[in-house]
């Protein structure tokens, strides 16, 4: 599935196994946030679960498959909660906007598992150190002028349509993966305009 393309620098070099809690039928509501991803001159909106319980972060391999984006052969074992393993064999680089004028590039192992596209784990937390408000369900980048738009390198903005579309605070619901339930309670999205 791998597919021809510029990958945007080293992806991670991770003790493996990797572990992610995330849960296929979890009831609880996570801190989730919208996101835009960029990638073959085009942008996605959609949206991350926060999961400390993920030593890195992850992307769903259908919502990849969908959008084409560029993959590299990176096995890996992930520890699930439930003491199972999974095994990943591809991982992707894109740059990923997660607020008005928070940008960088980053890694995630594809997975074919979980209810969410992205999740977003703790090299991702431990990189940006958010501040994090469980009441409302919100977070917090205090280190945006650290990755600003101008930070992103000139690799990265080569993938980048010209013209920055308007971060959606509230993206559309994406279309559903094809062999997942996206859980409609999360997050807290109205419908498209
Ligand atoms: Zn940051």
């Amino acid at each position: 599935m791998s597919k021809a393309g510029v990958l945007l620098g080293l992806l991670y070099n991770h003790p493996t196994p990797v572990s992610l809690n995330a849960a296929r039928n979890n009831t609880s509501t996570p801190i989730t946030i919208p996101i835009t991803l960029f990638a073959n001159n085009s942008f996605l909106y959609t949206f991350a679960m926060i999961d400390s319980g993920a030593s890195i972060s992850f992307i769903h391999k259908d919502l990849t498959l969908q959008h084409q984006f560029s993959t590299a052969c990176q096995p890996l074992s992930i520890s699930l909660a439930d003491g199972t393993v999974h095994n990943s064999n591809f991982a992707t680089r894109l740059v990923l906007q997660s607020t008005p004028t928070h940008f960088e590039t980053h890694s995630f192992q594809l997975i074919s598992l979980g209810n969410y596209p992205v999740i977003l784990g703790m090299d991702w937390l431990q990189k940006h150190n958010p501040c994090l408000d469980w009441i409302t369900g919100t977070a917090t980048l205090p280190c945006t002028s650290k990755h600003s738009y101008g930070s992103l390198l000139p690799l990265a903005l080569a993938t980048m349509p010209h013209t920055i579309p308007p971060f959606l605070l509230e993206p559309p619901t994406p279309a559903p993966l094809p062999n997942v339930s996206i859980n409609k309670s999360t997050p807290k999205t109205s419908p498209k305009p």
